[in-house]
């Protein structure tokens, strides 16, 4: 196309956003790229998890596996799962930026422009148009991996707060072997509480409070949460590494399927690319990588973030919205799911992997109640768009 100053412009330098430049640079992509990101440096500002198969790219690149997980009400009981073949994986995002960052400084046609923020994308006859602080530039094709507003996030069914600490305890610690996914279960004023454990050595581990509410929560509130879980742990007094935390959106509504233009396309945590029922979005968003850089690869326009497949939406919506609306009995609903599903299924379910036997065997395990009330107030609906 004449008269563009670029093919693609990346919005976004975050997880979709390097993901998807780094596969471009891996395959020698012959258009020219800009890729704008606000911050200046990468920090390791998060913990990547995910349910994969053992042998999957990601569990080999994992900075740490689990082959066991536990669910449960108190930290001590409860369920633990386990499933052959798979694990749950660990991937600190210093490292996956890193590789990223490695990978996209090998190719000459794709600029990294950091601590910048693209103000506006107006779509163009031909082309898009997309304006940051270092200016304007004209394209073929945008993508665009900005994250949702905060107004946004909170029109989701619910959101998921935590706040967590990599921390060196002093003393005997926890058993290494296996992640604390859901435990010390139980709900509150504010919604649904649990704590999260990934046991990173005996030594060392990642601990955080977090809840599901159905309004947005002062970070005050998991602080103090995180402080009674590590005070009645004995672990006050840690050596903290460092910190991460968040409000991620679960239900995000999407908009309407009105697309502003061929030329722009959504991608990543604002175009719906977290799971609704669980908040994990990593494999979602490499799958999307993989997806968008070979249509590009072929000559063809990039593809946004896909929609929900329509009865997994519609299941987790309804999940959604029993979680929403009953957060006292939702440590109940986890324990029976954990109680009734062999680690495979839920593994399975957890990776967007499930089968159709197993979403039977997930109806199966919760009460009946609930779910016939959440149902009578909804119906499948058109899944996910992904809109400009
Ligand atoms: C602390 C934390 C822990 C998480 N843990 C997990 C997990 O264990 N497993 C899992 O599956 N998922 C997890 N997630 C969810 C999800 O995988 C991540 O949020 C992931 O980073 C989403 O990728 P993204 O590209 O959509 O958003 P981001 O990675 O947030 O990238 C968006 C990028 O857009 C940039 N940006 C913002 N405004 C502008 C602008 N105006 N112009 C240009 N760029 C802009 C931002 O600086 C950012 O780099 C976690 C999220 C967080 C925050």
């Amino acid at each position: 196309m004449n008269g563009v100053d670029v093919d693609l412009v990346i919005v976004g330098g975050g997880l979709a956003g390097l993901s998807l430049a780094s596969r471009l640079a891996a395959q020698n992509f012959d258009g020219s790229v800009l890729l704008v990101e606000p911050r200046l440096e990468y920090t390791d500002d998060r913990s990547w998890c995910l349910f994969t198969p053992e042998q999957s790219p990601w569990a080999v690149a994992a900075t740490r596996r689990w082959q066991r997980w536990r669910i449960a009400a108190r930290a001590d009981a409860g369920l633990e799962l386990s499933a052959a073949g798979w694990c749950y994986a660990y991937l600190r995002s210093s490292a996956v930026y890193a590789a990223a960052l490695a990978k996209i400084a090998e190719a000459p046609r794709i600029q990294l422009l950091r601590g910048h923020r693209v103000d506006s994308i107006r779509a163009l006859d031909p082309g898009v148009e997309v304006s940051s602080s270092a200016g304007t530039v004209r394209a073929r094709w945008a993508v665009d991996t900005r994250p949702p507003s905060i107004q946004r996030i909170a029109q989701a069914t619910l959101r998921q707060s935590f706040a967590g600490r990599e921390m060196v305890p002093s003393g005997s610690f926890v058993d290494d072997g296996v992640v604390e996914l859901m435990t010390d279960m139980h709900a509150d004023a504010h919604g649904f509480v649990f704590t999260y454990v990934l046991p990173l050595s005996p030594e060392r581990a990642m601990v955080e409070a977090t809840r599901f509410s159905t309004t947005t929560l002062d970070p005050s509130v998991l602080e103090a949460d995180l402080d009674a879980v590590l005070e009645a742990r004995g672990w006050a007094s840690a050596q903290v590494l460092r910190r991460e935390s968040a409000t991620l959106p679960m239900g995000l509504p999407v908009g309407d399927r009105v697309k502003a233009s061929p030329a722009v396309v959504r991608a990543g945590i604002g175009a719906g690319a977290l799971r609704a029922a669980s908040g994990y979005g990593f494999a979602r968003i490499q799958a999307w990588a993989d997806r968008c850089a070979q249509a590009l690869a072929r000559g063809a326009a990039p593809c946004g973030h896909p929609r929900e497949p329509r009865l997994q939406a519609w299941m987790d919506t309804t999940f959604l919205r029993v979680l929403a609306a009953e957060p006292e009995r939702t440590p109940a609903f986890f324990t029976a799911l954990a109680r009734a599903l062999p680690g495979t299924v839920f593994a399975r379910f957890m990776a967007d992997a499930a089968r159709p036997t197993d979403l039977a065997r997930i109806v199966a395990a919760l009460p009946p109640a609930p779910f016939l009330r959440a149902l009578m107030h909804s119906r499948p609906r058109p899944s996910a768009a992904v809109t400009m």
